[in-house]
This record gives C-alpha cells, sequence and structure tokens, in this order.
C-alpha cells in the first residue's frame, strides 16, 4: 500500500496515472489530503465511490503514531512520534501572535554528533521517510484543528502551523531526497502551499548537498555555525574537519543567489568559557563580513550527562553588542517549553544506538560516509 502522504505532486501524478485517471485527481486528493486534513480515503466524497474503492485498494493515509503529547507553561506543545523498532522522534509547536511555527525531525537521532547536541549524543538510527516528515506537519494541523485553536488566521480559513522550521532531530541534508520532497509538499498550492520564506532548513553544513538544495528546492536558510575559527569549529561541530569554515562561507554565498530571502541566519549556541567571549565575537564578525547575514545567539540548554555550560547571560548580551556594533542584526533566542524538555537542542527524542553511525568524521582524511 502506497502512503499518500508519502507523495509529493509528481509522486501522486505517477500514481493517478498509473490508476488511469486524469491528472487533476492528483491535485484533488492532495488537497483533501494536505488541506481537508481527512485521515482515510473514504472520507473524499467529490471523488466517486467506484474511485475511491479502487484507491482504497492501493493507497492509504497513514499518519504518525504518537507516544505522549505535552503542553508547556508557555503554550509550548511537544509531541514524541514512534518511528518504530523501539525509536522516537520529537516534533515543536511553537505559538506566537502573528504564527505558528511547526519543528520538525529529519532523522532519528543524527550521526553528526555535534559537542552540545543531545539528539547527536544519541548516534544514528536511520533517516525519517517522506511520509515520516510530510505527517509530521499533517498531525500538528489536525491536532491542533481538532482542539479548536483561536487564532485569527485560521478563523479565516488557514491552517494553524504557518511556519516550518526543520530544526528538530536530525541533519536534514544527510536526507536529502527525503527532506526535498517534503520541502516541495509545504511549497505546494495544492498541499500546505507555504512559502519558501516561511520554510527553514537548519544545517551543519553538508557543503555538496547546500549547493544541490540551491538548484532543486531553495529555501531559508540557516546555518549552525557555533565558531569563528576552524579548530573551534571542528571541536564543537565535527563535520567541520570534512567542510572546513572557508568550504561553508562560499556555499552560503552561492545559496544566496537563489534563496527566498537575502541573508543566511547563523545560529551560534553559547557555551560558558568555550566559543562566548567579546573577542570570539570580533573574529565571528571578522569571518562572515562578506556574507550577509543575521545571528541568532542561543543559549545552551543543558540535557543530562553533558559536561557544558550555558554562557551567563551578562556574556551572552556582551557578544551580541559585539556583533551589532559591527554591524549584523543579533537576536538572542527566546527559550521556549523549557518545562517539557522542549527547547532547542534538548530535543532526545528516545533513539537507540545500534551503533550504525554511519557518518563518522575522520579528521585528516576527511571521509563522510553519506547515508
Ligand atoms: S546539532 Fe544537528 S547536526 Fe549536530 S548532532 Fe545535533 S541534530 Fe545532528
Amino acid at each position: 500500500m502506497t502512503n499518500l502522504l508519502d507523495l509529493d505532486a509528481a509522486g501522486l501524478a505517477a500514481l493517478f496515472a498509473d490508476l488511469g485517471e486524469k491528472p487533476f485527481r492528483a491535485k484533488q486528493v492532495s488537497h483533501w489530503v494536505h488541506q481537508r486534513l481527512v485521515g482515510e480515503v473514504e472520507a473524499m466524497t467529490d471523488l466517486s465511490r467506484t474511485l475511491r474503492e479502487r484507491l482504497a485498494m492501493v493507497a492509504t493515509i497513514c499518519g504518525p503514531i504518537v507516544v505522549s503529547d505535552t503542553t508547556a507553561t508557555d503554550g509550548t506543545r511537544k509531541w514524541l512520534l514512534d518511528v518504530g523498532a523501539g525509536n522516537a522522534v520529537e516534533m515543536v509547536y511553537i505559538p506566537e501572535d502573528d504564527r505558528g511555527t511547526l519543528c520538525i525531525s529529519s532523522q532519528a537521532g543524527c550521526a553528526l554528533d555535534c559537542a552540545f547536541c543531545s539528539t547527536g549524543k544519541q548516534g544514528f538510527n536511520r533517516n525519517l521517510t517522506t511520509a515520516e516528515i510530510v505527517g509530521q506537519l499533517w498531525h500538528a494541523n489536525r491536532a491542533l484543528v481538532a482542539d479548536g485553536i483561536a487564532v485569527p488566521w485560521v478563523e479565516q480559513g488557514r491552517a494553524p502551523i504557518t511556519n516550518v522550521v526543520l530544526m528538530g532531530m536530525g541533519e536534514p541534508l544527510a536526507n536529502y531526497d527525503s527532506v526535498v520532497s517534503s520541502l516541495r509538499v509545504f511549497l505546494d498550492d495544492n498541499a500546505y502551499g507555504l512559502s519558501r520564506r516561511r520554510v527553514t532548513l537548519s544545517t551543519s553544513g553538508l557543503v555538496p548537498a547546500l549547493d544541490r538544495l540551491r538548484e532543486d528546492c531553495p529555501v531559508a536558510l540557516a546555518v549552525s555555525l557555533h565558531a569563528g575559527n576552524d579548530p573551534l569549529r571542528d571541536r564543537l561541530v565535527p563535520i567541520n574537519r570534512k567542510y572546513p569554515l572557508a568550504q561553508l562561507l562560499a556555499a552560503c554565498l552561492r545559496y544566496l543567489d537563489r534563496a527566498p530571502r537575502d541573508f543566511v541566519t547563523f545560529e551560534y549556541v553559547m557555551l560558558d568559557g568555550v566559543n562566548d567571549t567579546t573577542d570570539h565575537a570580533r573574529e565571528l564578525a571578522g569571518l562572515v563580513r562578506d556574507v550577509p547575514c543575521k545571528f541568532n545567539l542561543i543559549p545552551w540548554n543543558p540535557f543530562p550527562g553533558a559536561a557544558l555550560r550555558t554562557s551567563p547571560r551578562a556574556r551572552i548580551l556582551a557578544f551580541q553588542k559585539t556583533l551589532m556594533d559591527a554591524g549584523f542584526v543579533t537576536t538572542i533566542r527566546k527559550t521556549r517549553g523549557e518545562d517539557i524538555d522542549a527547547a532547542c537542542g534538548q530535543l532526545a527524542g528516545r533513539v537507540q544506538d545500534r551503533t550504525k553511525r554511519r557518518i563518522r568524521i575522520h579528521d585528516a582524511a576527511g571521509a563522510t560516509t553519506a547515508h
């Protein structure tokens, strides 16, 4: 059986061509699944009974299995989703006055092993499928509608989720095909119809995949930078040994030719005594001076067993001031959902590391095996 959540527009078109049906059926079914958010073929009432029966013999709508659903005092909501074999991933809804943002996961675990990241500490289990990625947005919209969410844009007939960020568990560009297929569904006017500016992909810097994304489906770009020199970034973000800063920043400039926004957002996690002095900020400002960008400073969120500490507030403010004095728009990320461990970098999900860390970073040789 085909899961309809697994198909982008081209996949749906192929399905209906195989059934000998007209191409417009693909759009009709896309509306039912992604806009009207139905959970079964039988509910698609403007399809003839015969077509529904034929479709139900080959296709289903199979959303995520929710293990837990928790709402924080600030309204942030976190779902833990079963992805089989004892593994689970998380997605987080962040309500704001003018938007509803969903932070979604792209892999069960992550092989890149960034020093400050809870997901990375669990190792890598597997890539999520398109259905498992798209299913996160589908499920969040359904759940929020079912709960009677009262926000102006829903009252005007739009979906609760207005913005998607691929900043949950996993490195999106290490799961390229499923992520791009999912992005296409997010952007498709017959599905979620989000603008490219409202979909942000965050990467630790897989340069060749970033160049591919520029051609295939450029959306807003965030880059996990975290250091202004290679030796420090090698420690914090080990993929830097394979794609050092000069290569990464050159790729960012290439990407901006096609990006929906005219800047890159650089994310920078603030780690006490590691990367947080004003000298670090000055070095960073010099490094990116030719890249149109904004900075988002992320106070590090502790997780059990980590040997790091969050930078004191005064040092974060001094770091911000140094970057702003150098002419960079610099925000400090507000921590959301802390009481349910939904804050940035805390998404642990539940992944059994059988240690298939298929991407192993080898320094000098620089060999990285892709998924
Ligand atoms: S920060 Fe991102 S790329 Fe690095 S280990 Fe965590 S999930 Fe993977």
